[in-house]
């Protein structure tokens, strides 16, 4: 199989990852919850992987890197600490369902502050605008799912803190391939899945906390058993329920792995594949390509529309020889909407990762062009 789409999960993982996991399993039972070895091994993981995950997100503490099951779980968070019900949010034009739910859950008033992809300038000139009326909270992918559009989040970050409006980051796109900092960016969370960028198993996550946060789950944390509020301090407010020790085992590998290739050749690796499949999509007939001609504006992933075909069409043909991409909306109506690929029924999407290689690039052409020409 050719796979292109790790914007969903990294499939191919570092070998590291897998040892670590299966190391896991043989040697550590739950963190914070005895002194003997098997529960030490289990904290001084747990311990690692948040140390390693601030070090490289800027956090200023361990306790403010949070363990979720998911970037969904973390960005539920996020949102359910900062908004109240009704309240106003400024989102970008790109955001995934796993923010406007819980935003429309939350009956929230939610300002798109839309913006064409691959336009930076406007995407700031939009959140200025959005930002002037009053918010909440702000929430911001990184980088679209759908598109891979880099989102000025440097930009978006200061017009926030000038408006004393606190600012949700959804790294799910970003996390590992582009900088990233808690600190320097001065915003209030910042959600990431362990399980792409940063080649963690499937049911890890991220939330990195540097605002006062509500517990989604109530439990047991090894902490303060006696009082029945949950513990008003971090990570334990956060992580009732014994932990996913074999998956933040996994995930603190793949976060050496990524501190070790280094997230700046990570994306130059993707963004030269990407060109590679935006320059040979341009060729083939009838295929709108969705790519920016500065390629810095462009991370992960990359969308197509192939006239008079439907996107599951030309998934499936795909799928039938052997090269798995996605087809449809992503689960981000609201980027679609923004690109105007909402009423064709999105786009078809490849994304690549460090392990993905030029030759699957144009094999993946050959087999299109054939598709579409046949
Ligand atoms: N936000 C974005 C931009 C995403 O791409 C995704 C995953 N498709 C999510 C949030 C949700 O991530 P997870 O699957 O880890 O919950």
């Amino acid at each position: 199989m050719i796979y292109l789409d790790s914007a969903a999960t990294t499939f191919q993982k570092p070998p590291s990852v897998r040892t670590a996991v299966l190391r896991a399993m043989r040697t550590m039972s739950s963190p914070g919850r005895g002194g003997y070895a098997s529960a030490q091994a289990a904290e001084e993981t747990l311990f690692r992987c948040r140390s390693l995950a601030a070090q490289l997100f800027g956090a200023a503490g361990e306790e403010q890197v949070v363990f979720t099951a998911s970037a969904t779980e973390g960005l539920n968070i996020a949102i359910r600490s900062l908004v109240p019900p009704r309240g106003r949010v400024v989102v970008s034009g790109y955001e995934h369902n796993a923010v406007t739910r819980t935003l429309h859950a939350l009956e929230a008033e939610v300002a798109v502050a839309a913006s064409p992809p691959f336009v930076p300038e406007a995407a700031v000139e939009a959140f200025r605008r959005a930002l002037a009326l009053g918010a909440d909270a702000a929430v911001c992918t990184h980088v679209s799912n759908v598109f891979g559009c880099v989102l000025p989040i440097e930009e978006i970050a200061g017009l926030c803190r000038a408006a004393g409006v606190p600012l949700i980051v959804d790294a799910a796109q970003s996390a590992g391939v582009l900088p990233l900092d808690l600190n320097a960016l001065g915003a209030a969370f910042i959600a990431m899945p362990g399980h792409k960028g940063l080649y963690g198993p499937q049911g890890t996550g991220l939330l990195l906390c540097a605002h006062e946060a509500q517990p989604l789950r109530c439990g047991g944390t090894g902490s303060e058993s006696l009082r029945q509020e949950m513990p008003d301090f971090l990570p334990d407010r956060l992580e009732a329920g014994t932990h996913n020790v074999p998956g933040i085992a996994g995930l603190a590998a793949g976060l050496a792995f990524v501190r070790r290739i280094t997230p700046e050749r990570i994306a130059a690796h993707e963004r030269t594949l990407l060109r590679r499949a935006a320059e040979g999509l341009r060729t083939i007939p009838g295929v709108t390509v969705y790519a920016p001609r500065d390629e810095a504006q462009q991370a992960g992933a990359l969308s197509f529309t192939a006239a008079g075909r439907t996107c599951e069409d030309v998934a499936r043909a795909l799928a039938e020889r052997g090269i798995a991409v996605r087809a449809g909306l992503h689960c981000a109506p609201f980027a679609h909407r923004t690109a105007g690929t909402l009423e064709g029924g999105g786009t078809v999407r490849l994304s690549v990762s460090a392990f993905s290689r030029a030759q699957e690039i144009d094999a993946f052409l050959t087999h299109l062009r054939a598709i579409l020409t046949r």
